[in-house]
């Protein structure tokens, strides 16, 4: 068993000065695969110093040279793909194509950050047109300095991609806090810096849970901003945190998303999408189209379609190429889930499908993929993120009505609508209230268009330029207009 008691600061793996361990678990074969450290306040002390040294010198270094060290990156994880995909898929419980997809995102991301860290050099004292004559102003790009980032276990890679890309592109340097529950994936990009050569400082990880790494940094003085993914409750508090001295955070929260089927929609290719929606990682993730708002003239047709589907979809050891859905990431993640399945029942929602339409396998964490029908909107199971495999689903009549239920939710990360009329599509998307809005479509996650939510989904945006501007200050040198601008 692997013991992960080391720390990544300052480019050296070096103890951690926590005393408590916490046990990784495979969650398909329910055994203990590593033991992790839970960190401790010290070691957060040492990392963010070793970021603050990194910083002038990693900060004065043009986009374009830190670009060279994102697309390190990207060609380092292209290069440790198979390894980290079966990695990813044994700590996390994904199936392999689920893990191919964090790990690739991750490396177009990266990928796209250098390019954008080239493009920042190109809008580094830009001239400002002005009213006011005999006077020039020009603009300027400043890394925020030191940020911390905080990430949950459901898509290691790419929500550590998200935040570190952009923040090494813009000329930040990091305190990387993976979860605890998947502490293996995240390892890596402590390797691939010291494989790529980057300077020692820039790139620091601690390994932890919430009371040894996590709140610490949130609330460390030497952290010019935090950048969280997880849920409600822990990024409010890391919110409080950083408003205790004022500095900024960009959180990535919950969801409870709608997809729309309209009366127009072939329900057969509806179903591929509603399917992709939901059971992907088995409903783990932060944009699962969890709620299903369907027209009543295509809602048995899309059930039993549906029914089919769920039917057919084989649960099982993820490492297995014809296995369709993994165990939940962890024993306590398939609690909450059972717990909002226990609720169902009391509360007699009616059911499509659920587990007593099949045999689960005889280990892991798995939850039948469950399907609820009619579901009344009171219900906890309509208004609360659930974050596992279950769907519940209402009909209405019309498309105004859609919409309203769509939007009658306290979250808004992510939608879908499907539509045989494209332009009804984009109509009914332009009223969402959700950060993206797939059209007659999976779920397409571009490193060009942004990532975040309305409500209580978060705060900023990640991805695309808006991704960068999370870590950049806007700095205005204004002068008489022979000032000069020694660029
Ligand atoms: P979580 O909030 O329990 O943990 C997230 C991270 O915060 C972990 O690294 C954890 O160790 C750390 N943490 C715990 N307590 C802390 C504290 N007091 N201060 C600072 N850090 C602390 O979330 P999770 O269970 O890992 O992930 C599931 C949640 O993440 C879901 O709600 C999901 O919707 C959300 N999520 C959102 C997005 C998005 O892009 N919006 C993406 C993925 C997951």
């Amino acid at each position: 068993m692997q013991r992960l008691d080391q720390q990544f600061i300052d480019n050296q793996w070096i103890p951690s000065r926590g005393e408590r361990r916490l046990p990784v678990t495979d969650p398909y074969t329910e055994q203990v695969i590593a033991e992790v450290t839970a960190g401790d306040p010290a070691d957060v002390a040492a990392a963010v110093a070793a970021a603050q040294r990194a910083l002038p010198a990693w900060r004065e270094l043009s986009g374009a040279q830190r670009a060279i060290y994102l697309d390190g990156f990207a060609d380092s994880l292209t290069r440790r793909r198979e390894e980290l995909i079966r990695l990813s898929s044994t700590n996390n419980g994904k199936v392999l194509d689920e893990a191919a997809i964090d790990l690739d995102d991750a490396i177009a991301c990266y990928r796209y950050y250098a390019g954008q860290a080239r493009e920042l050099d190109q809008r580094q004292g830009r001239l400002i047109a002005l009213e006011m004559e005999g006077v020039e102003a020009c603009c300027y790009h400043d890394p925020v300095g030191v940020v911390g980032l905080i990430t949950p276990w459901n898509f290691p890679l790419v929500t550590s991609a998200w935040k570190l890309a952009p923040a090494l592109a813009a000329g930040c340097t990091a305190v990387l806090k993976p979860s605890e529950v998947t502490p293996l994936p995240e390892r890596a990009l402590a390797e691939v810096a010291l494989e790529i050569g980057l300077p020692q400082g820039v790139l620091n990880l601690l390994q932890g849970d919430g009371a040894g790494i996590g709140a610490p940094l949130a609330a460390h003085p030497g952290i010019d901003k935090v950048s969280f993914t997880g849920s409600n409750r822990v990024g409010e508090a890391v919110m409080r945190a950083a408003a205790e001295r004022s500095i900024g955070v960009s959180l990535e929260l919950g969801g409870k998303s709608p997809i729309i089927v309209m009366v127009d929609a072939d329900p057969e290719q509806a179903a591929d999408w509603v399917m992709a929606g939901i059971y992907f990682n088995a409903g783990q993730i932060c944009s699962a189209t969890s709620r299903l708002i369907v027209h009543e003239a295509v809602a048995e047709p899309l059930y039993a379609a549906l029914a089919e589907r769920i039917d057919a979809l084989v649960l099982g050891n993820p490492l297995d190429a014809d296995t369709d859905m993994g165990p939940l990431t962890s024993a306590r993640q398939r609690e909450n889930v059972r717990a909002y399945l226990a609720m169902a029942e009391q509360e007699g929602l009616l059911v499509v499908r659920d587990a007593s339409h099949r045999e689960l396998p005889g280990q892991g964490y798995f939850v039948a993929p469950t399907l609820y029908r009619d579901v009344p909107v009171e219900s906890r199971l309509w208004r609360e993120e659930i974050f596992g495999p279950v769907l519940c689903a209402r009909s209405v009549t019309d498309e105004n009505e859609a919409i309203a239920l769509a939007n009658d939710s306290e979250f808004g990360l992510a939608a879908t609508v499907i539509s045989g009329d494209s332009r009804r599509a984009s109509r009914i998307g332009r009223q969402l209230q959700a950060g993206s809005v797939w059209l007659n479509s999976e779920q397409l996650v571009l490193p060009e268009t942004g990532w975040g939510g309305f409500k209580r989904s978060g705060i900023g945006r990640e991805l695309g330029p808006w991704g960068l501007s999370a870590y950049l200050e806007v700095k205005h040198l204004v002068g008489p207009a022979d000032g000069g601008d020694d660029t």
